[in-house]
Order: structure tokens, then C-alpha cells, then sequence
């Protein structure tokens, strides 16, 4: 496993390796790695001949409110956790490497439909700023593949347009979420919560769930659906930012209540953003 932090260092790695018909897989994150990216790196592995792993905390998708500078940077322990995984390369760019010019880009890739749904209203630039450097970073890799989680489900549907809209010749593989035997989806992010937060936050899958199952056994009030939710959450003390069912492929309201359906949840507990969805196949 090599660490690479220029850009021009894990061009040359990669371009010999692809002089030797080597395919590469790429699983794209901003560190602090629990069991989901692991299971992304795993799967990585079972794609391609070559893994690379990126670990940036990009701040072109944190909003000036946001937790760019407190976000968790665990850089030794993240290679440590790697150890057991085939990773060949991790790619740990400084902010520099990335936006030289200290000002973020000045060109952007954006998806004008998608962006501003969801996750998209609270955070305005979020999904510009992922967009814009995963764009970057395919780019800089230029993988046969790249791996991305199901946990934000909303993002992978946005790569995935990007990838076909831009035509970028890469295979994107997504991974169902990775949860805590309570059923919370992992995530950096669940650091922030206090002892008692953290238990409370196991409120988000089972309501996800309940609602699921009132879906599957006939429910087609998606409106009512959607409030029972709400009030659910914030009866547990979560303050609600959106409880959205929605059709998988367009992450519109579905014209037919049957199939392929995701519930897409996002609610702060005591200051802390949590996200998480289920999917109806
Ligand atoms: P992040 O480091 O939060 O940017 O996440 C990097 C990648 O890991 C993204 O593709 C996420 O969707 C994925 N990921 C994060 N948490 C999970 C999880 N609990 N299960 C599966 N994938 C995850």
C-alpha cells in the first residue's frame, strides 16, 4: 500500500499500471473510515486488479456553517484499518493539491435537477462541491470503476448522471449500507453524538422501516406516510429536515405507488446532520 499526496505521483503509479493492462477500481472518501468504506474497499477489490483509495476532506461541499474544520481527520488510523484490505494506492491530496488557487474552482460540475432536491434545500452548494471534486479526482484516477455507498443515496444518484451525462468512461458499482447492530447507518458523522444521542439515533432506522413495511402491505398515502414520519422523529427529539419517498431512478414523487420506491431521510439530533434512506425494490 503507498501513500501518494501529488496529483502528478499517482499519475505516473497509475499510468504504469495501466501499461500493464491493470484495471482500476476507486473508492473515493474523506477518511475516518468505519466498516461502510471498508466494505466499499472490499468490494473494490472483488472489481478491478488495482484498488485506490482517496482520503480528502473536500471543502468545496461543506456550506460556511458546516463542520469542515472540526470533521474528523484520522489519517494514520484509516491506514492502519486498510492493512487487511487490498488497497494498492491511497491518495491523501492537501487542499492545495487539489484547489491551488485557494479559492476552490471556478469551473464547476453541477446537476441542475438533481442538486436542489433534498438534501439540495438545506444545503445549497453540497452537491456541486462532491460533483465538482469526484469529477476532479475521476479525472486524476481515471478508474476503470469507482465505488460509492448507497448511505447517500441521493450523491449516487448524481454521480451516476454525471458519469452518463459527461460520458465518462467508468463503471459506478454502489453498496448497501453498512448499519450498527441497532440498525444506525454508519457514518463519521455519528462521533458527534453524545451516549444518549447515539441511542435515540437508532429511531431513524426503524421508522424507515415501519414506514417501509406500511408501503409494503398497501399504504399509498405517501403524504400521510411522510408526516407520520415526521411526527415520529421529532416525538424522539429530532428536528426534522425532510422525510421524502420518492421514485429510485428520478428522486421525483413516484407516478405509480408500487416499485422502486426510496425513502430518503435526512433530521438533525441535537445539532447533528443525520442521513439515511430504504430502498423498495
Ligand atoms: P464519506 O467518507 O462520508 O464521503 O463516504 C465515502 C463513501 O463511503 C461514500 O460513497 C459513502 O456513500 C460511503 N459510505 C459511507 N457510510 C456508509 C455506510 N454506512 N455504508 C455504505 N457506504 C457508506
Amino acid at each position: 500500500m503507498k501513500i501518494i499526496n501529488h496529483i502528478t505521483d499517482i499519475q505516473d503509479e497509475l499510468k504504469t499500471v495501466r501499461f500493464k493492462n491493470k484495471t482500476i477500481a476507486f473508492v473515493p472518501t474523506m477518511g475516518n473510515l468505519h466498516q461502510g468504506h471498508l466494505e466499499l474497499i472490499k468490494q473494490a477489490g472483488q472489481l478491478a486488479d488495482i484498488v485506490v483509495v482517496s482520503i480528502f476532506v473536500n471543502p468545496g461541499q461543506f456550506g460556511p456553517a458546516e463542520d469542515y474544520d472540526s470533521y474528523p481527520r484520522t489519517l494514520q488510523q484509516d491506514i492502519d484499518s486498510m492493512q487487511a484490505y487490498q488497497v494498492d494506492f491511497v491518495f491523501a491530496p492537501d487542499s492545495r493539491e487539489i484547489y491551488p488557487e485557494g479559492n476552490l474552482n471556478s469551473t464547476k460540475v453541477s446537476n441542475v435537477d438533481l442538486s436542489s432536491l433534498h438534501c439540495g434545500q438545506s444545503r445549497p452548494i453540497f452537491f456541486t462541491g462532491v460533483a465538482t471534486v469526484v469529477a476532479k479526482l475521476f479525472n486524476i484516477i481515471l478508474p476503470d470503476v469507482a465505488v460509492f455507498g448507497q448511505k447517500d443515496f441521493q450523491q449516487l444518484t448524481i454521480i451516476r448522471q454525471m458519469v452518463n451525462d459527461l460520458n465518462y468512461p467508468i463503471k459506478i458499482h454502489g453498496v448497501a449500507t453498512i448499519r450498527e447492530k441497532d440498525g444506525l447507518a454508519m457514518s463519521s458523522r455519528n462521533a458527534y453524538l453524545s451516549p444518549s444521542d447515539r441511542k435515540t439515533a437508532a429511531h431513524i432506522y426503524q421508522i424507515l422501516s415501519q414506514l417501509k413495511q406500511r408501503i409494503e402491505l398497501g399504504e399509498v398515502n405517501f403524504d400521510q406516510l411522510q408526516m407520520d414520519a415526521g411526527k415520529m422523529l421529532s416525538n424522539n427529539g429530532f428536528d426534522v429536515d425532510y422525510v421524502h419517498i420518492v421514485a429510485s431512478d428520478t428522486l421525483l414523487p413516484p407516478i405509480h405507488a408500487s416499485n422502486g420506491l426510496v425513502i430518503l431521510l435526512a433530521a438533525f439530533l441535537n445539532g447533528t446532520r443525520l442521513i439515511d434512506n430504504i430502498i423498495l425494490e
